[in-house]
């Protein structure tokens, strides 16, 4: 009896899908196939590093299950369960504003879909576990590293309640990976590793887009009929109509997934079209990070500083672009632009809508008025900005100053979230807004304990701050993975102040701004 036995696997997408009818692993164009079988690579010696219990308990596996050798064998690539297809998706993308051709997962293979005991579909992909037909010139291989921060960051996105692939486990694989993290020509041997991600369906806007690209209709028909019939069964029998209401639907929870990075301060750092979820799900956590001095033009990816395309006030506007893309890849199944222009307006009022509703809840409003919000928030961008004021800590502690407190108070408050000293000028705006703030929950007239409420259950107070990340990444490396476990631990409850961590609820040291790692990462990680 095999501890994984409650994993029940129902492959749809291997099975109605036409797949690649060559079965070598190697580089290569795949065409008129939505995927390609391929084997994970076996490794010399798994271990495990950390699993998710609650993304164990939606696979109905208890944690002895995720404590077993099996599971560590299974999850590290090294053994297959009956009933696991694995294959890697075909997709392309437009990177950095610009069409790349097929790319497909390069270095992720899917498992196999399993069905829960409540009915949910779950597929099961692991990153890092070797080259396959679409790995181009790189190694299919994920380490340590990179595998913690994708690991941590799906776990705490899901625990703030932004929507978000999932990850079942990391799992070191005993081998050393060659990268350049720095591109300073000085190649490093890091520790490998392979994460378990999970999600209902890692199909992309990608996936479509490489089929229309080559004019492959009849491929990119079946992809679109697929994915409604299997992650959107409530729009009915795929049809022209319904094909619209299905985009309109990708633009609305698209919109929402970004109005939550905009609330929590997330910054995903490669918004291409292959990175952009198909069910509005955060997807690829690569070079992502934290917002801490609230800063609309930062961008975590050292690739893009430059052009600073995804930088973290420009993810709305991105998004919106990759919808267009997406509608483009569409256009050849409806043949009218029209509905589908309407369509994408469900994003414009959708991220609206929500984005407002979601200040108020921030600023402890009970609802958003368009005459005088706009200003307040506008303003209070300008003041934490100026202030280099930590976004996470300033929200947070907001809730706990009152109408009828001080302007020194909130003078205080503001100055012990910031990373700089306050100017006379940056005083003065910060005494200007509180008036106005004042005023305006004087008007609102909502009691405290309320306003205290609503504001601590969308400001979180534990965030997957970039230094915390790299510290439990530095004691994982020196094989200690007590700081991923108890950064996963604090990060399950991120609205819940909790006894004895406040060490992870603090501003940046200082040795952190500067340190690699913890504000910059790369693309190729
Ligand atoms: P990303 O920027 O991580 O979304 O990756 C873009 C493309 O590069 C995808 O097709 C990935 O599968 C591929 N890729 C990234 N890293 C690797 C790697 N180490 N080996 C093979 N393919 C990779
Ligand atoms: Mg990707
Ligand atoms: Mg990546």
């Amino acid at each position: 009896n095999n501890p994984l036995d409650a994993l029940h696997f129902d492959n749809r997408f291997v099975h109605e899908l036409p797949g690649d009818p060559e079965a070598d692993n190697y580089r290569r164009q795949v065409y008129q196939s939505c995927y390609s079988r391929v084997l994970p690579k076996t490794v010399k010696a798994p271990h495990l590093v950390a699993y998710s219990k609650e993304m164990a308990e939606q696979l109905n596996l208890p944690e002895a299950a995720c404590q077993s050798e099996v599971f560590c064998q299974v999850f590290a690539g090294n053994r297959l369960l009956d009933g696991m297809e694995p294959y890697a998706m075909n997709y392309g993308g437009q990177q950095f504003g610009h069409w790349a051709g097929q790319l497909g997962d390069g270095r992720a293979i899917n498992l196999g879909e399993v069905v829960n005991r409540q009915g949910r579909r779950w597929t099961l992909q692991l990153k890092g576990a070797g080259p396959t037909p679409y790995s181009r010139s790189a190694d299919g291989l994920a380490v340590l590293r990179s595998s913690i921060r994708e690991f941590l960051c799906s776990e705490a996105m899901h625990h703030l309640g932004v929507p978000t692939t999932r990850a079942l486990s990391v799992i070191l694989t005993g081998e050393h990976v060659v990268r350049d993290m720095f591109y300073d020509g000085n190649p490093q041997l890091e520790p490998g590793a392979v994460v378990c991600r999970v999600a209902p369906s890692f199909i992309r806007f990608g996936n479509f887009q490489l089929f229309t690209a080559r004019d492959d209709l009849e491929t990119l028909k079946q992809l679109v009929d697929f994915t409604i019939e299997t992650d959107f069964p409530h729009l009915g029998q795929p049809n022209k109509a319904v094909y619209l209401q299905w985009f309109a639907e990708i633009c609305r929870s698209t919109a929402e997934m970004i109005v939550h990075w905009q609330r929590v301060g997330f910054v995903h750092g490669v918004m291409n079209t292959d990175n952009m979820s198909i069910l509005g799900l955060t997807i690829d956590y690569g070079p992502y990070g934290w917002l801490e001095n609230y800063d609309p033009d930062w961008t975590p990816n050292t690739t893009d500083a430059q052009g600073r395309r995804y930088r973290f006030g420009n993810q709305p506007k991105i998004a919106y672009w990759n919808l267009v893309q997406l509608a483009n890849a569409l256009y050849p199944l409806i043949l009218k632009a029209e509905p589908l222009q309407e369509a994408l307006t469900a994003f414009t009022n959708t991220f609206e809508q929500a984005w407002q509703r979601t200040l108020a809840d921030k600023l402890g409003l009970t609802a958003f008025d368009p005459a005088g919000d706009e200003t307040l928030a506008a303003d209070l961008a300008t003041l934490l900005q100026a202030a280099e004021t930590d976004m996470t800590l300033f929200y947070r502690g907001l809730s706990a100053i009152e109408a009828t407190d001080t302007v020194a108070a909130f003078q205080t408050h503001i100055e012990a979230c910031s990373y700089a000293p306050l100017s006379v000028e940056t005083q003065g705006l910060a005494e200007a807004w509180f008036n106005t703030y004042q005023t305006r929950l004087r008007r609102d007239k909502r009691p405290q304990n309320e306003r205290q409420q609503v504001m601590d259950a969308v400001n979180p107070l534990y965030v997957l701050r970039n230094y915390l990340a790299q510290q439990a990444i530095d004691l994982a490396e020196q094989g200690d993975f007590g700081e991923v476990w108890e950064l996963l631990e604090v990060l399950r409850q991120p609205y819940t102040e909790q006894a004895g961590k406040q060490r992870f609820a603090e501003k940046r040291p200082d040795w952190a701004k500067q340190r690699a790692g913890c504000s910059m990462l790369s693309c190729s990680s």
